[in-house]
């Protein structure tokens, strides 16, 4: 009886695990096809910051940039990723006097990640581009800053690059278990874990150009109504090459 009651603990616990992880697929579902007050307002549990951070939603949108690069399969050195999972924080962003028109100009100040991957260096000036953009609301203000009891003027410091990404993750060493785990602060991240763990199922519907999530490997199109738009398609370029000329075949041999 005792064993009993453990395979349905163990089943209900595996229900739930497989509940939350869908949740979090539609979640992620959403944030990349949708724009952002319709996800907010949908999932605002799964929001990659607060709404009430400074450049929130530039902030967000950026992340869904880099969301959908992962998504696709563009994301070759794993940055974006790292990034969204709070795994990889960058100070060398803040050196931007390397930046001429949008790209690093010399080898010297780009930073590591457009070493790693040259195709990021377009989203590291998007992100500099925010924070430059937020930096002119505090141009001229002074800022007191108090240290040690003492009152001095200081630079505003409302941007710091390290911390602009989603927030960092912990990384935990259990010695008993022998792994390394990572603990997350968002939603957010966790979705992104969860579809890391099943990344075949992340997919872009070649019809209709949806990111989905697929329910089986062999799923290539984001619904029913995708799958039989391209059945039709095909049957009518097979008609239009082959039809044809089995056709033309027919008549002469009639005529003949
Ligand atoms: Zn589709």
């Amino acid at each position: 009886m005792a064993e009993r009651q453990a395979t349905v603990r163990v089943n209900e616990a595996k229900r739930q695990a497989i509940e939350s992880r869908d949740s979090h697929f539609l979640a992620l579902e959403w944030f990349v096809n949708h724009d952002l007050s319709t996800f907010l307002k949908q999932y605002p549990d799964y929001a990659p910051f607060p709404e009430t951070v400074l450049a929130a939603r530039e902030r967000m949108n950026w992340c869904r940039e880099q969301l959908r690069k992962v998504w696709a399969g563009l994301d070759p050195a794993g940055i974006r990723l790292m990034i969204l999972l709070g795994l990889k924080k960058s100070p060398d962003w803040k050196d931007r006097k390397g930046l001429i028109g949008g790209e690093f100009h010399s080898a010297e100040v780009k930073p590591e990640e457009v070493l790693l991957d040259p195709t990021f260096a377009v989203d590291a000036c998007s992100w500099t581009e925010i924070v430059i953009e937020q930096e002119k609301n505090f141009e001229g203000q002074q800022f007191i800053i108090q240290e040690n009891g003492e009152e001095e003027v200081g630079d505003p410091g409302v941007f710091d690059f390290g911390s602009f990404g989603p927030p960092e993750a912990k990384l935990m060493a259990d010695w008993q278990t022998s792994g390394i785990r990572c603990e997350f602060k968002t939603n957010f991240q966790n979705a992104i874990y969860s579809l890391m763990q099943e990344s075949w199922r992340a997919k872009i519907c070649p019809i209709c150009r949806k990111y989905f999530v697929a329910g089986k490997s062999a799923q290539a199109y984001c619904s029913h109504e995708c799958y039989v738009e391209r059945k039709n398609k095909a049957s009518l370029d097979y008609f239009r090459k082959k039809g044809r000329a089995k056709r033309v075949a027919r008549t002469k041999r009639k005529m003949g």
